[in-house]
């Protein structure tokens, strides 16, 4: 998907604040985080939703999670973290690459 924002951070053509990179997934800050601690875990192949996802994507969407208590704890939120999936335009979504969000720590503008 050439006009894909999170696919060309995937690809390394465009910045982002990286958490975590391997063969299959990227986690990156959020541009405008709605807590202190808030990235997005996105596989680095295009999906557009999680309404797209189909059985051969069950062990991909079980890595994302995975790693969101993983990266979550190394980004300080000991005590706990929220997870968001927005799918399709009633949902929210407003990049159709999938990416789930984790977030917490409260306020960004706070520093504890
Ligand atoms: P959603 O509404 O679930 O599609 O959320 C998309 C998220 O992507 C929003 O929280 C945006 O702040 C975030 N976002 C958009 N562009 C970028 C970018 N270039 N780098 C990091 N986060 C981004
Ligand atoms: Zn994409």
């Amino acid at each position: 998907m050439s006009d894909c924002i999170f696919c060309k951070i995937a690809a390394g053509q465009l910045p982002s604040g990286k958490v975590y990179e391997d063969d299959d997934v990227l986690a990156f800050h959020d541009i405008h985080p709605f807590a202190r601690v808030h990235f997005l875990i996105i596989p680095k192949a295009h999906i557009a939703a999680l309404s797209d996802c189909l059985p051969e994507h069950q062990a991909l969407l079980g890595k994302m999670l995975l790693l969101a208590p993983r990266l979550a704890k190394e980004q300080g939120l000991d005590t706990g973290f929220k997870t968001l999936i927005n799918t399709g335009r009633g949902g929210g979504q407003e990049v159709f690459h999938i990416h789930v969000h984790v977030f917490g720590g409260g306020d960004p503008a706070r520093k504890s």
